[in-house]
């Protein structure tokens, strides 16, 4: 595992005044997760990508790949999801950065909280199924097998696996790609390591995964103009 891989976020972002007034703005009354898509909020969206980019090392949340900020913008994702819990949707240790498909995969009805009951934020990494970023060590939940696929080596690092299908081929395909690009494996030897009989068992349907990333590296070459 790279070492920017391995972050936990020191400190989440911190409100300012602007932030609050929009925040006051967006929800007068009560909090709905509705009022998360107000055009009110899109300058404490924008301060918030720029303080935590650089904390979570410009890296998704959950997949721990970069965040492409030129590509797309990256999501503002809700550790506890904004349906659950709306009164937390503005809380910055609630918040931290993820790519669209982690939020996607993630999504809004799988559990997060060991007890949904709970009424205060929690602090305290007993309190989360997953990974959370603003408290978990990646490294000790999450082992990477051929820097390509994710293997859980916890509670929290086998669910967060399950909850953001961190082993699909999209993951295992953007991964591959990278060490390709630097040199550091080539084709078969990314093929070679999917294919291995232990590796098989933690993706779904290994033939359409195999193929997907076969197609992937022919197009980076093609377009790449790679032998
Ligand atoms: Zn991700």
């Amino acid at each position: 595992m790279k070492v920017t891989e391995d972050f936990v976020i020191n400190r989440p972002y911190d409100l300012t005044g602007e932030d609050l007034m929009a925040i006051e703005e967006a929800s007068p009354v009560e909090k709905d997760k509705g009022d998360w898509e107000k055009k009110c909020l899109d300058g404490f969206k924008g301060r918030f990508r720029r303080d935590m980019l650089p904390k979570q090392n410009y890296r998704c949340a959950y997949c721990r790949l970069e965040l492409h900020t030129n590509e797309v913008t990256p999501e503002i994702e809700h550790i506890v999801p904004k349906n659950l819990k709306p009164n937390w949707m503005y809380e910055p240790f609630n918040l931290c950065l993820s790519c669209k498909l982690c939020n996607t995969k993630k999504g809004h009805r799988k559990k997060t909280l060991v007890d949904e009951s709970v009424e205060e934020l929690p602090h305290d990494a007993k309190a989360y199924k997953l990974i959370h970023p603003h408290l978990d060590k990646y490294s000790e939940n999450i082992e990477f097998i051929g820097d390509i696929l994710y293997r859980g080596i916890s509670d929290k690092g086998r669910y967060t696996i399950w909850l953001c299908e961190l082993n699909r081929y999209e993951v295992a395909a953007a991964r591959a790609m990278e060490l390709i690009k630097q040199g550091v494996i080539d084709e078969t030897r990314t093929i070679l390591m999917l294919t291995d009989e232990d590796n098989q068992k933690l993706v779904d349907d290994l033939d359409e995964f195999l193929e997907d990333i076969k197609n992937r590296i022919r197009t980076y070459k093609m377009e790449n103009g790679i032998g």
